[in-house]
């Protein structure tokens, strides 16, 4: 069955098309940025492939992306009827969605409801299912939510320890992002061990521009780092993750920061970005590191440590770990992050293998030391493919 993904962000559309049988990705692309009168759509079949065009909203750049998917030499598929159903990352399902769905009016609404959650998220993800539904009008349409995979936190995990009503009043809770790149990994380490997941406790950490961890409980996720919005827990590229609310409010009040110019800070000029002052992308971060320049070095130990951290809470959450599992662009193509998160963990039975590590790049693989209890693994993530076989399951249960 083809299914095709889109990811509508507030700048860009991301699009692939999958075939959910063995042919896998048949086609990626990105069109970007949205909103310009001369923005470019760039796509990979057969070769990678690139036009330039007028993307002045999502339907228009979802349009293009179609021709591109129909290009007779470029493409990957002669007739749209060949799209059987459209999966839509949508980032917030609040506490409605707890697995995918096919979205008929009732589910458009709680969506639309959940978008004053993720204000800057869902209504893009919105406009691309309209645009969608519009374009491909035969093809069933399923959403997949980044927080449907954490509805299973328990309450000591979600609640946060502010008055109660208040809480109540606006959905305060952890809800955790990432869940599908999360419960891929859990599902794809099952996979290769030859069990299925509720045969293991993993702790998953997904380090890309965003980061994340899971303390994932037979297939279950049980705490997860990111919490009411996408700016808790781990450093990240440009976030702060976790930071003493009283510092924030104090802080506010000393540069007479308003709430809007805060989350700004906060969201966009944090993270490895705010510690080293050179750059949010950690490759850049490392090399200056690697070159002797003080923020940049300490940019990469508090972003390390604090995993470090973390792993040491997800095993007690647990009560032990079969494996801790890296994704994402940093977790799945830098060694020396990995090396240096799992530093000194020997007490959980972390132990990494050094020469496993290093050729560990873009690579599934063990890269644990032998004998070591708890072991470590790298799984390269795969979101479309999990975004693809929901809507192919959503698609057969409706039949
Ligand atoms: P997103 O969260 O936007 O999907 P990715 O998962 O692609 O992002 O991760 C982007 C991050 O991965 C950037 O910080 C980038 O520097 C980092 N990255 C990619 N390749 C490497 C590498 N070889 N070494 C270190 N970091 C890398």
């Amino acid at each position: 069955m083809k299914i095709l993904v889109l990811n509508c962000g507030s700048s860009s559309v991301k699009f692939a098309l999958v075939e959910t049988g063995d042919a896998g990705l048949l086609a990626r692309g990105l069109a970007e940025p949205i909103g310009a009168a001369a923005g470019s759509v760039s796509w990979e079949t057969r070769g990678r492939f690139r036009t330039t065009a007028a993307l002045p909203d999502h339907s228009e750049a979802i349009r293009i992306a179609l021709d591109c998917l129909l290009d007779p030499d470029r493409g990957a598929i002669r007739t749209l009827a060949e799209i059987e159903g459209v999966g839509h990352r949508m980032v917030h399902g609040g506490e409605h969605f707890s697995g995918s769905v096919a979205i008929d009016e009732a589910v458009l609404r709680a969506i639309e409801e959940c978008a004053a959650l993720a204000p800057l998220h869902n209504p893009h993800n919105l406009s691309g299912y309209r645009a969608s539904r519009r374009l491909l009008p035969a093809a069933a349409q399923v959403a997949v939510f980044d927080t449907a995979f954490h509805q299973t936190l328990p309450a000591r995990a979600y609640t946060y320890a502010l008055p109660h009503e208040l809480c109540a009043r606006h959905k305060l809770r952890r809800y955790g992002f990432h869940g599908t790149s999360h419960r891929y990994v859990v599902q794809r380490f099952a996979e290769i061990q030859g069990g299925a997941p509720a045969a293991y406790r993993l702790i998953t950490c997904h380090l890309g521009n965003g980061c994340s961890m899971t303390a994932v409980d037979r297939g279950r996720s049980v705490d997860t780092s990111l919490g009411f919005t996408p700016l808790e827990g781990l450093v990240m590229g440009t976030r702060s993750g976790d930071a003493d609310p009283g510092m924030l409010l104090q802080l506010m009040e000393w540069e007479q920061l308003s709430p809007g110019r805060m989350l700004s800070l906060l969201n966009k000029e944090s993270g490895l970005l705010g510690i080293s002052g050179i750059s949010n992308d950690m490759r850049i971060v490392l090399e200056h590191a690697g070159g002797g320049n003080e923020r940049a070095r300490l940019a990469v130990e508090v972003f390390c440590y604090r995993i470090r951290k973390y792993i040491g809470a997800y095993f007690a959450v647990l009560n032990g770990a079969d494996a801790v599992v890296f994704t994402g662009g940093i977790g799945e193509n830098a060694p020396e992050i990995r090396a240096r998160a799992c530093e000194s963990l020997e007490a959980l039975g972390i132990r990494i293998d050094p020469a496993k590590n290093a050729a560990a790049v873009g690579a599934e693989m063990d890269i644990s030391a032998d004998g070591g209890a708890t072991r470590v693994w790298v799984i390269p993530t795969n979101e479309e493919l999990l975004i693809a076989r929901d809507t192919a399951w959503c698609i057969e249960e409706s039949k």
